[in-house]
């Protein structure tokens, strides 16, 4: 994994808003990501322009954090906080810091509910924290696919894929609720039917949820994808007749299997049934 340089920041709040309809705040205690995910859009999002400009070799750690939480916990009303939104709550850097953990405490102690993404099995450390409160909890892990050259390429600085499903596995026999991010989808990258049998394996094997989305490109990505683009000239292009095609591919497939599954960003008219956090914007 490439260096990475961590600087320390302080922030005014720790709760933000939340874009996302099935989210009503997020909790990011970083800023930038070390995953360092090629696809990843959440530096379009950060306000930080140094760790936007340098994203996966800058993160910032918002050392004031906790107890700008611990203020905005008591006048906030009570919802759901997506952990985290634009940035891995679990990346590496977490293992040291802490903040992840210790912002999990504050918010169930405040009786707020959370919606956990990574995909780091670094989740596992707080396995008694969330199974403390497990009512208040899901946890998602991202898998875009089990080939592990191929995440790799696309995620080179987060965990292998076997190791974000090993961690579904024992959060899901701890009974904490879980599901499986399939996300982002890109063409002719993790689109074939056999990649997402084995990511609705996955589901299926840990009594998971599928949740799956596709890939945006916006303009500016054309640097970070180009290990991609090289070798799939075309998967910056997503075409509604291709995400159709896709999305038929996922539903047959979880039919098949009985897993429950549903897109991240249900069409324009849909409703989901169920109320799921999504999504680090990647
Ligand atoms: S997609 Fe998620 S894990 Fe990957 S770099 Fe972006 S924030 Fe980090």
């Amino acid at each position: 994994m490439a260096e990475v340089e961590v600087k320390r920041v302080r922030v005014r709040g720790a709760l933000t808003k939340s874009g996302l309809y099935d989210l009503d705040y997020a909790y990011n205690p970083y800023a930038g990501c070390s995953h360092n995910c090629l696809y990843c859009y959440a530096r379009y999002y950060t306000p930080f322009r140094e760790v936007s400009e340098n994203w996966g070799r800058v993160v910032y750690v918002k050392s004031n954090v906790l107890e700008a939480l611990s203020r905005d916990v008591k006048r906030c009303k009570r919802g759901v906080v997506g952990v985290s939104t634009i940035t891995d709550p679990y990346q590496p850097i977490e293992a040291s810091e802490g903040l992840t953990r210790r912002g999990l405490e504050i918010l169930l102690k405040g009786g707020f509910r959370v919606s956990i993404q990574t995909k780091s099995p670094l989740v596992l450390r707080d396995l008694d924290l969330l199974s403390r409160s497990r009512h208040l909890v899901d946890a998602g892990l991202t898998v875009t696919t089990l080939d592990q050259s191929l995440a790799k390429l696309i995620e080179p600085g987060a965990p292998p894929p076997l190791e974000r499903v090993k961690a579904l596995k024992i959060l899901s026999e701890n009974r904490i609720e879980t599901w499986v991010f399939l996300g982002p989808i890109i063409r002719g990258v993790n689109d074939s039917e056999f990649n997402i049998r084995r990511v609705a394996e996955v589901a299926l094997e840990t009594g998971s949820k599928l949740i799956y989305d596709y890939f945006r490109f916006k303009p500016g990505m054309e640097k970070r994808m180009s290990p991609l683009t090289a070798r799939y000239p075309e998967c910056i292009n997503a075409p509604p007749s291709w995400r159709k095609l896709v999305r038929g591919r996922v539903e047959e497939i979880c039919n098949e299997l009985g897993v429950v599954c549903e897109p991240a960003f249900p069409e324009k008219g849909e409703k989901k049934d169920t109320p799921t956090r999504l999504t680090d914007f990647y």
